[in-house]
């Protein structure tokens, strides 16, 4: 009895226990499913607010199309710097000799040869070699910046193997990729206007960037001769003219964002030079300073650029490029850890430093197609040390990559067929009834979009615009969001309009144009 007794006290006691546990269970469900609703909150407000329909697209459209003029009509008349790069012909084929290029522009610094051997032979041989920049001159000196390329290419061209020759009478031409804005004053001189991405070398603005580096490569006892400055763009699109002749636009979609394209000279009215004899000029965008106020800003983009380097300044580089899609997609994760506790009860410090989800990580979240999301588990617990997220979190950690991967990629897309409308070539042109009827749209009257076409070389009627840059390279989802964006704001006309990535071209192109503008003339 006694026994019974205290069997019955145990089992009492233990069914308190089970209830209490039970009580326990319910709150942290009720405290999760608190936790996820709250998220959930959090993620359809960014999602609204960084929403691209294709109404709003067509704004941005407009947007890209007037400031390209604007930015053409005067100096300073744009965000859009509208640069004339002095490249009056791009490469075709014929080009032969030796030729080097050096490539600054973002995470790494390249420095190429290649050996061209005519329309026959085309490119014969190259070779290119990549360095990392260290990340002291990134913000150290104008002179330590500079002779730390000339190191670089110096010993590059000490290393050079028997197969590479220079022809009889040939010196030593580089094409000098430098992907910032420049002012240029020449092919080959132009002073730094400022420094994008992650430089800040302050004695640098105003400086001509080719006297810089041609006076360390002179100090070190070499003779070489800076034959074009570019940029990865300009690069880009000589690269992609030099296979194919429809190559009219090129954009670079890596650490930072830009394009550059061909324009009929006659349009840049702000030119003070002689009008060159091909009619054409390539401009440098420098598109990554674009604003408009149809872009949709977040409080993310607010934080992100307050806190930047170079405030107020590259908002669309900043919500479109691989140096700010990761952030971008932090800043919202710690929002949710702060407000919803996603997380855990405390925000993991690390989530704190700006830039430490790098986008090759927010892009392999992303591409996650396990059922369980191992791949977002794994870059939460690498990077941030966060462990056992449920599959909930996890699914709302990959829709917040979607939503900042999808806006960039469709407002890059707007920027492109912005620029196909300036150049007469997003197939409205044919329109010209639309026109004469007074349908036409406001940028129309703006005299923003050409009534003429720029002709491309074949006069094919076919457009190509030659992407490069590791974004778009490895980014699977951004490249599709961004097609799928070029055709739904194209139509029909998205027919003649082909996306192309051309690899390295703003190396072997700075190349290609060294070549174009080279003191050798092959004979
Ligand atoms: P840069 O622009 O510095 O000259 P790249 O064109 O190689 O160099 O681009 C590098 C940038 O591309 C990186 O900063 C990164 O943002 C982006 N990137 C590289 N790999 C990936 C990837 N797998 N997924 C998404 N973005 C990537
Ligand atoms: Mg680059």
């Amino acid at each position: 009895m006694g026994q019974s007794k205290a069997m019955a006290g145990v089992y009492i006691a233990c069914a308190a226990a089970a209830c209490a546990a039970a009580a326990v269970l319910v709150s942290q469900r009720v405290k999760v499913r608190s936790q996820k609703c709250t998220a959930r909150k959090i993620l359809l407000e960014f999602q609204e607010a960084c929403d691209t329909p294709v109404a709003r697209l067509r704004q941005v459209v407009d947007a890209m199309a007037v400031e390209m003029h604007a930015g053409l009509v005067s100096e300073g008349g744009s965000k859009l710097k509208m640069l004339p790069t002095f490249i009056d012909h791009l490469p075709d084929g014929n080009e032969r000799g030796l030729f080097y290029a050096v490539d600054l522009g973002g995470t790494n610094f390249r420095v190429l040869r290649v050996q061209l051997g005519g329309l026959e032979g085309r490119v014969i041989k190259q070779e290119y070699e990549e360095v990392a920049i260290p990340p002291e001159l990134m913000l150290g000196t104008s002179e330590e910046l500079f002779d730390f390329i000339a190191k670089e290419l110096v010993s590059f061209v000490a290393r050079e193997g028997e197969d590479f020759r220079l022809h009889a009478g040939q010196g030593r031409e580089i094409g000098f990729t430098f992907s910032f804005p420049v002012k240029q004053t020449d092919i080959n001189a132009g002073s730094l206007l400022q420094w994008t991405k992650g430089f800040k070398v302050n004695d640098a603005i105003g400086q001509d960037v080719v006297a810089a580096l041609q006076g360390c490569i002179e100090r070190r006892g070499y003779k070489m001769r800076i034959a074009a400055l570019v940029n990865d763009t300009v690069g880009t699109l000589a690269g992609g003219r030099y296979w194919n002749n429809d190559v009219m636009i090129a954009v670079i979609l890596g650490t930072g964002t830009n394009a550059c394209y061909v324009e009929r000279a006659e349009s840049i009215s702000k030119w003070g030079g002689e009008l060159p004899k091909s009619g054409q000029m390539v401009i440098n965008m420098e598109w990554g300073n674009f604003w408009s106020s149809h872009l949709p800003r977040t409080y993310v983009d607010e934080s992100l650029d307050n806190e930047s380097l170079h405030p107020g300044e590259y908002g669309f580089e900043k919500m479109i490029s691989g140096m700010y899609l990761g952030d971008c997609v932090r800043r919202v994760l710690v929002r949710m850890a702060q407000q919803a506790g996603i997380f855990g009860p405390h925000v993991p410090h690390k989530l704190l430093e700006p830039f430490s989800l790098q986008t090759p990580d927010m892009s392999k979240m992303h591409h996650d197609n396990s059922s369980d999301l191992k791949m977002v588990a794994e870059v939460l617990k690498r990077v941030y040390g966060i462990q056992n997220t449920t599959v909930g979190i996890r699914k709302i950690v990959l829709s917040v990559c979607d939503t900042v991967c999808q806006r960039g990629a469709r407002l890059a897309a707007a920027g492109i067929v912005g620029i196909l409308k300036k150049i007469g070539r997003d197939g409205s042109a044919a329109n010209g009834l639309n026109r004469r009827n007074n349908t036409f749209e406001q940028s129309d009257v703006n005299g923003t979009h050409d009534e003429v076409p720029v002709n491309c070389p074949t006069g094919s009627g076919k457009t190509v615009v030659a992407m490069d840059g590791g974004l778009y390279e490895h980014y699977g989802e951004f490249r599709n969001y961004m097609q799928e964006a070029v055709v739904e704001l194209l139509g029909e006309a998205s027919k003649n309009v082909f996306i192309e990535l051309s690899k390295d071209g703003s190396g072997i192109g700075a190349a290609l144009l060294a070549a174009s503008y080279a003191e050798y003339v092959p004979t």
